[in-house]
């Protein structure tokens, strides 16, 4: 999961993104408004942490233009203390869910979880296909019951394998949600994070469709 977190407060930015990344979010960050809309009008998120006071372009004008070019990623604002007419103008303008400042960083991940569950479709925080169980409260994975241990991002590959499970992935978009387009990684390092998933997860729970990508195999072993 890839997450674009938009605060101008360098000490909150890295608090947020320090919580992202410890929920398992690949988290970038952007402390001016315009290269903000730029990024979200370029890049492919799943979701966007967006602070409304931003130099640049205000983060009011940076989610309506991003709405009005039919850009659909969840977008969490964060909002000053007690000014009703923010979340107001904020939830006019396209976001999800609002979240006053100050915060405690344990609800930014709980809430950035549920729009990430929500826009996926699917309400709970389990996940089940096969034999396989995610569950991404715990940011776990288990196979027949039995957990799997999983670096971070063997377990931020699976979770968007499994959240994504009605399509084929392509390794392209896969790399870009799982390092972000800052790193540029080569295609056999997407390959050998699967050969070790496979190892580990045995076979015919990921598969490959030659020339397209990587998908969760459905029937059960
Ligand atoms: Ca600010």
């Amino acid at each position: 999961m890839r997450v674009l977190a938009v605060e101008d407060d360098p000490r909150i930015a890295a608090d947020v993104a320090a919580a992202l990344e410890g929920a398992g979010f690949r988290t970038e960050t952007c402390a001016d408004g315009a290269e903000a809309w730029f990024l979200g009008d370029t890049e492919s998120y799943d979701l966007i942490v967006l602070d409304l006071g931003l130099p640049g372009m205000d983060g009011l004008s940076v989610l309506r233009r991003w709405r009005a070019a039919g850009c659909e990623v969840p977008v969490l604002v964060l909002t000053a203390r007690g000014t009703w007419q923010e979340r107001v103008e904020g939830i006019e303008a396209g976001a999800d869910d609002y979240l006053p400042k100050p915060f405690r960083m344990e609800e930014l991940v709980a809430r950035a979880r549920a729009l990430v569950r929500r826009a996926a479709g699917r309400g709970g925080a389990l996940h089940s296909v096969g034999d396989l169980t995610l569950d991404t409260n715990r940011m776990t994975v288990a196979a027949r019951g039995v957990p799997v241990s999983l670096t971070a991002l063997e377990y931020r590959l699976m979770a968007y394998l499994v959240l994504n499970r009605d399509r084929v992935i392509p390794p392209t978009e896969l790399l870009e949600h799982l390092y972000g387009d800052d790193d540029a990684r080569e295609a056999n390092a997407l390959e050998a994070v699967i050969a070790r998933l496979r190892r580990k997860l045995g076979p015919g729970v990921i598969g490959t469709r030659r020339g397209f990508g990587y998908f969760i195999e459905e029937q059960d072993g």
